[in-house]
């Protein structure tokens, strides 16, 4: 198979803040994508209230969204990047090309793959230091309001949206008891001196419905061996989050993909990389740096006789 005979040169799956900026990256050195997104262009960034930490005067999430929503129409305007609304579902790697097969049975060809699909909620069923009833299914602390919050609110897990839920609501005064595994600590770390928060260190905690009444039982056995019960009015999550990757990706222990163990057509951008930087710059750092990797290894010279 040849270059020209593939559906793209580089075909995005995602486009988050790391397969925009992979999109990005493809026009700007001449190679022809399709960027393939199930959901908002944007992904994650919706979810965030307030931010300070990402280049340029962005203080939500929402905004930059729109930014690179507006890139992407700029670049389809150009001719230089197709969206393919769709659910990509597998990725393979060959000598002459890189496939990705979506869930509807459409299936892609490209030089290379960029699979920029982050990370997805983890659910409480998933983890060992929570036990709860089957149905039992918490909204996330990140979609919440502080006008919902009423009542004595539990907070399950203290990952990182528990800081931007608080700089997003400022005013909000509702206690939030965080109930915080030894996994989380240094990530409570960065709120511990809010004083809306009350840290709640756990080993495990059981959570079932009262007898009577609303509401939920949470039965709490400290890391110190204490046991505590309290009454909770609702419970939210924010346990953090899981790979979302796709069939054919190779994954390392913790079941992230790192880049440099895929097929060489193959290439990992953003949160999905790993659980250590999960973070909007570099995510965006990584998705131009995979279809650079690309450009300079393969585009531009021959592999296995393909000439792209
Ligand atoms: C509540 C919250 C607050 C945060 N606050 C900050 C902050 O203040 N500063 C900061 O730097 N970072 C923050 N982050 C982290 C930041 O949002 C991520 O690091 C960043 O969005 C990762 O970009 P990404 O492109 O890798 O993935 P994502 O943003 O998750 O984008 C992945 C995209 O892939 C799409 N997708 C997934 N699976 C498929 C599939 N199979 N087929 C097609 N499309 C698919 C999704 O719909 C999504 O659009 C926060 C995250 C959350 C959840």
């Amino acid at each position: 198979m040849s270059a020209s005979s593939y559906d793209a040169d580089v075909l995005v799956v995602g486009a988050g803040p790391a397969g925009v900026a992979a999109s990005l990256m493809a026009a700007s050195v001449n190679l022809r994508a399709i960027v393939v997104e199930s959901g908002p262009v944007g992904g994650k960034l919706h979810r965030i209230g307030a931010m300070d930490n990402v280049p340029g005067c962005w203080s939500t999430g929402p905004q930059l969204a729109e930014a690179l929503t507006a890139d992407l129409e700029r670049l389809q305007d150009a001719g230089r990047c197709t969206l393919v609304r769709g659910h990509g579902l597998k990725v393979s790697g060959h000598d002459d090309r890189a496939e990705l097969v979506l869930a509807d049975g459409r299936v892609f060809t490209a030089g290379s793959i960029v699979v920029a699909t982050g990370v997805t909620e983890l659910s409480p069923s998933e983890l060992e230091w929570v036990s709860a009833p089957t149905d039992f299914s918490p909204s996330p602390l990140w979609r919440a309001t502080p006008q919902e919050l009423t009542g004595r609110t539990y907070v399950l897990g203290a990952d990182r949206p528990l800081g931007t839920w608080l700089r997003a609501h400022p005013d909000a005064t509702t206690t939030l008891h965080v109930l915080c595994p030894p996994s989380d600590e240094y990530k409570a770390a960065e709120v511990e001196d809010d004083g809306r928060v009350r840290l709640v260190p756990v080993s495990h905690a059981a959570i079932s419905r009262p007898a009577s009444g609303d509401g939920w039982t949470v039965e709490v056995k400290g890391q110190d061996g204490t046991k505590n019960v309290y009454a909770a009015t609702s419970i939210l999550n924010n346990l953090g989050s899981k790979p979302a990757g796709l069939t054919g990706l190779i994954s390392d222990g913790d079941g992230y993909h790192p880049s440099n163990q895929q097929h060489r057509r193959i290439r990992i951008a953003g949160d999905l990389r790993s659980a250590r930087f999960q973070r909007i710059a570099t995510a965006q750092g990584s998705g131009a740096e995979a279809v650079l990797a690309y450009y300079y290894d393969t585009a531009l010279r021959p592999m296995n006789g393909a000439t792209r």
